[in-house]
């Protein structure tokens, strides 16, 4: 794990050293990138790599990125995505350069150009089905072998494509196949597929095709037809690139792109593959792409992580011409300083004990800063009464515990509480049961804000809420999805290396007042027990959402 504060803002990246050259020489112009996501399942936190990489460079070089949909399979796709996407790429904070684009508004252009190969014997109608194709592939030791059908005259291949596209020819019985070698050591260029029959409405073009692009047909001339001038993807797609390039010097196309690879972002106990994320959904195991357990953009928003720690942590992240893993601490630094620095403060005990303060005269509204050091953030009032809540955990009957060790409330001794005053345990009342039903203690007069006279000195500082006037609140604490910190190697067990800890809900919580109208979304540190965001549903039952604990171990009190 490389160090965020060191990785920060590199100096320059080897695409950015790229682009420097590529304008300096004159060989580009204007800088044009592009973001193209699939619309088949919703943005992951991998995607936001991508995202800032290629809106930042746009933004660094004064150029344009596009927004655009690879929408070249309706199977799979769907305006539900669609949406998500821009949402998520809006949220995030990013402005694309003109309208949303998609590959369907080119499809047309795309067809004109399998035409011109055709026509140029480049490409041919095959009827091999993908068994047959399969087996004459070769392998990555052996040569393909030819199409039968690969010598057919360019004249009955264009009719025979122009039947595809009318649909008159059934899925699987034909596609259109580039000619390039079926010798290639990259099996990518033995006469790839360009076109497939599929009689199957799209979300964009409805009934309108039967025949569809593969993405290696559609991709680059996408990004000759919008004049992107740095096609930035994924290490996967390294042996894709000589195909890119093959089109790109075999076609008439309005620009020249190029294609680059950067190493994509894996984290540790963290699936980022949309197939796999489908997966959780479709099966049930999380509620929703939008699950706070989700790595994806809208998981991660409902969780209460902000865009700033989102962009943040993904420029920290080098792009490099290799994968690794990161590791999730990295990530959660970053969520945790952009709390820290942000969030109000505000208090919840999520397991309360009842504090009778056998002394308190009257209620009273103490105030309290909504931030240590951020005066302008203001500050709330805390009602204060007779009647207090504190976790059970910041009592102990083991009065032998050093004041070390234990830095909370044992009969006889003090704590102060936070905002509020020093107050002195003095006696445990049980109920019929045995256990404590209360803590009967005493208040130090005059120790608001201020410290206590000779021989007063609290062992800790505890939250606290007034019992009346306070809040009930349920709590979802979320721990990691996954318990194998390579959950995204393998396949065939992603089931299997589920948390089946990863939710576990607290129904009576109570926090303090000035939260009966917290607002949607708005995350909260909860002094000592974690950061917290308000759930959005419509019930006026409070729901916080756990975003993250207040160090790298857990929600530890300190
Ligand atoms: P998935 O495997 O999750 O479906 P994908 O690459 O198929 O991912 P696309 O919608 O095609 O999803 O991705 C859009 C862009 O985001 C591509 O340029 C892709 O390279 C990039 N991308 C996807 N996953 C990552 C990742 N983990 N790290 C960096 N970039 C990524
Ligand atoms: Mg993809």
């Amino acid at each position: 794990m490389t160090d965020p504060h060191q990785s920060a803002a590199p100096a320059g990246n080897f695409i950015e050293q790229i682009i420097r050259d590529d304008l300096a020489t004159g060989r580009v112009e204007r800088v044009v990138t592009r973001f193209p996501p699939e619309p088949n399942g919703y943005l992951h936190i991998g995607h936001a790599k991508s995202i800032c990489l290629n809106f930042g460079l746009a933004a660094q070089y004064g150029g344009d990125c596009h927004l655009r949909f690879d929408d070249t399979n309706p199977e799979k796709e769907s305006q539900e995505y669609v949406d998500a996407i821009i949402a998520d790429v809006q949220w995030l904070g990013f402005e694309w350069a003109g309208p949303v684009r998609y590959a369907s508004d080119y499809f047309g252009q795309l067809y004109e150009w399998a035409l011109y190969l055709v026509d140029n014997g480049l490409a041919y109608v095959c009827e091999l089905n993908a068994e047959q194709m399969r087996d004459y592939r070769g392998t990555l030791t052996e040569p393909g072998r030819a199409s039968p059908y690969r010598e057919r005259p360019a004249a009955e291949s264009r009719a025979l494509l122009e039947q595809m596209r009318r649909g008159d020819i059934n899925e699987g019985k034909m596609t259109l196949r580039a000619k390039i070698d079926m010798a290639a050591a990259n099996i990518n260029l033995r006469d790839p597929v360009l076109y497939r029959v599929r009689k199957m409405a799209h979300h964009r073009t409805g009934s309108e095709w039967s025949i569809y692009p593969n993405y290696d047909f559609a991709h680059g001339q996408e990004d000759a037809i919008e004049g992107v001038s740095h096609s930035v993807c994924t290490l996967e797609f390294a042996a894709n690139r000589p195909l890119y390039e093959w089109f790109v010097d075999n076609l008439p196309l309005p620009s020249k792109p190029r294609q680059y690879e950067f190493g994509r972002l894996n984290l540790n106990y963290t699936v980022t593959s949309k197939r796999k994320l489908k997966k959780l959904v479709d099966e049930g195991v999380v509620d929703g792409w939008d699950d706070p357990r989700m790595p994806t953009i809208s998981g991660l928003r409902r969780r209460g992580v902000s865009a700033a720690a989102i962009r943040q942590f993904c420029n920290s992240l080098a792009v490099a011409k290799t994968d690794g893993v990161v590791d999730i601490a990295q990530f959660e630094h970053f969520i945790r300083d952009d709390l820290n620095n942000n969030a109000p403060r505000a208090m919840c005990v999520i397991n309360p004990l009842k504090v009778v303060v056998t002394n308190c005269q009257q209620g009273e509204l103490l105030s309290a800063a909504n931030h240590p050091n951020r005066p302008e953030l203001g500050e709330r009032q805390l009602p204060f009464d007779a009647e207090l809540y504190i976790d059970a955990g910041d009592f102990s009957e083991d009065t032998t515990l050093s004041r070390k060790k234990f830095k909370r409330l044992v009969i006889g001794d003090y704590v102060r509480l936070r905002g509020g005053y020093i107050i002195q345990a003095d006696e445990v009342v049980r109920g019929s049961d045995g256990e404590i039903a209360q803590l009967n203690c005493s208040l130090v007069a005059g120790t608001v804000g201020a410290d206590g006279p000779d021989g007063v000195r609290p062992r800790g500082v505890i939250h606290w809420v007034s019992a009346q006037r306070s809040q009930p609140a349920e709590l979802r604490l979320y721990d990691r999805l996954f318990t194998n910190p390579e959950a995204d190697g393998g396949d065939g067990e992603l089931l299997e290396q589920i948390n089946p800890a990863s939710l576990s809900v607290v129904a009576d919580a109570r926090v303090e007042q000035s939260l009966a109208e917290a607002p949607l979304g708005v995350t909260y540190q909860f002094e000592r027990e974690g950061y917290f965001t308000r759930e959005g549903s419509a019930s006026d039952r409070l729901v916080f959402n756990l975003t993250i604990g207040l160090r790298d171990s857990g929600r530890g009190q300190g």
